[in-house]
């Protein structure tokens, strides 16, 4: 079952109605502000340094944006996971965007790594754990990511 089911929730979910990004004003768990999007990261996760970005304004789909905010969106994109790419020294960098979950705007970045729990397979992110960084290796990712991103950001 998912929340498809029910047209009505999933109405207002589509809406913005019931949004939970909406509803909190931000997504949880943000790591940095961009021009039109927040970096998030948790440290529960199906691989290290996956961060996804979500769009501030409330939309569903990519064709909703105007052409500016799609550009703005796509910098920010490549902004972040360039920043993710260096930090994590991933193999390739992966994008996701589903919203079948949340559909408010955002895009998984996952880094890829050489035997990764997924290799030769999209990520499943429903393989969540709390054991891909080891102890302060999540502080230390994020304080990473500040860095790289205030330096692209000049
Ligand atoms: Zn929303």
């Amino acid at each position: 079952m998912s929340r498809w089911s029910n047209p009505e929730e999933w109405e207002r979910l589509r809406s913005g109605e019931s949004c939970p990004i909406c509803l909190q004003g931000k997504p949880t768990n943000i790591i940095a502000e961009l021009d039109v999007t927040f970096l998030t990261a948790g440290e529960e996760t199906p691989i290290k340094g996956s961060c996804a970005l979500f769009f501030k304004r409330h939309v569903v789909e990519l064709y909703e944006l105007s052409l500016e905010e799609a550009t703005a969106f796509m910098r920010d994109a490549q902004r972040a996971s360039k920043a993710v790419h260096e930090v994590t020294g991933a193999i390739k960098m992966n994008y996701e965007i589903h919203g079948n979950t949340i559909p408010h705007l955002h895009v998984h970045l996952f880094p890829r790594y050489v035997g990764d729990a997924f290799e030769g397979q999209p990520i499943n992110p429903r393989v969540v754990t709390t054991s891909v960084y080891a102890p302060n290796e999540f502080a230390d990712f994020v304080s990473k990511i500040e860095t790289r991103l205030s330096e692209s950001g000049k």
